[in-house]
């Protein structure tokens, strides 16, 4: 069984053939793909593909640049106007109602966005938090340049079900965030290409490593479109870097899936709670 815990499925580049993506990875041996929102728009829909996917998990999140939607102009992307408040109370009815599996993505951008928008940033993401613990369900992380900030809002609150996804940040931080909080890091498609994911699938506790794609994003060939069945090979170059057996590598993942997120042992993998 694999999983990608940190998918895009709702992007335009997937409108055309999203079940087929679906089924690709179903028979990659795929049994969860976890789908992150971004703000409104990709929050609702993920919860419709939900009900219509068993595969599909929904984790609904607001995106740190979405979260200062309202003050950032200028951008070299298009982004969605809309009332943050709005969104977030909206995300805690969708988690009251039992309808998320997690909350994500979320966290802080230190690299498209300037720190005139950093107040405003980490208002939201503690404000996600708060649903997270509320309710205990797991995290899905993004930061970027803003890592240490990002741990030290973390720590603060006392939050153990995390994940970070796609970390660029320095690995020694990572190891470390990693032995003292027992925070989850899940490391993407491309990282055959990428010496700090690699050091990062070889080093970390081997009880912290998840497989994600970030896809559309991040496909292990420039250029290409990504897709979830790619976790495939992150978990082979694991087995690679650790001189494991591919089952191996892909049984601690799943092992360590499961506890982060708190699923049965079905392969439906349903929550518990
Ligand atoms: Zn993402």
């Amino acid at each position: 069984m694999y999983v990608d815990v940190h998918s895009h499925l709702t992007h335009d580049d997937f409108a055309a053939d999203l079940p087929d993506v679906i089924a690709r990875a179903e028979k990659s041996g795929l049994t969860a793909i976890v789908v992150n929102g971004l703000e409104p728009a990709s929050n609702q829909r993920i919860l419709e593909l939900a009900a219509q996917y068993p595969v599909i998990k929904p984790a609904l999140g607001i995106y740190p640049i979405d979260a200062v939607n309202d003050i950032v102009d200028n951008l070299p992307f298009p982004i969605r106007k809309f009332h943050v408040p709005d969104a977030i109370a909206g995300i805690r009815r969708e988690v009251a109602a039992g309808r998320a599996f997690a909350i994500g993505e979320c966290g802080l951008d230190g690299y498209w966005v300037g720190e005139e928008t950093f107040a405003a940033q980490e208002k939201v993401f503690e404000e996600l938090i708060g649903i997270a613990l509320e309710f205990d369900k797991p995290l899905i992380i993004h930061t970027r340049k803003r890592e240490e900030r990002a741990m030290q809002i973390l720590a603060a609150h006392g939050v153990k079900r995390v994940d970070f996804h796609c970390y660029g940040g320095k690995s020694k931080l990572a190891l470390r965030a990693a032995e003292q909080h027992g925070w989850y890091f899940s490391i993407p498609a491309n990282a055959r290409n990428n010496e700090s994911f690699r050091k990062l699938l070889k080093e970390l506790p081997q009880d912290l490593v998840l497989t994600e794609t970030d896809c559309p994003y991040l496909a292990p060939v420039r250029g290409e479109r990504n897709e979830p069945a790619n976790v495939v090979g992150t978990v082979k170059l694991m087995a690679e870097l650790r001189n494991w057996s591919e089952d191996q590598a892909r049984e601690q993942i799943w092992t360590n899936y499961k506890r982060l997120f708190q699923v049965g042992s079905d392969p439906d993998g349903e929550a518990k709670a």
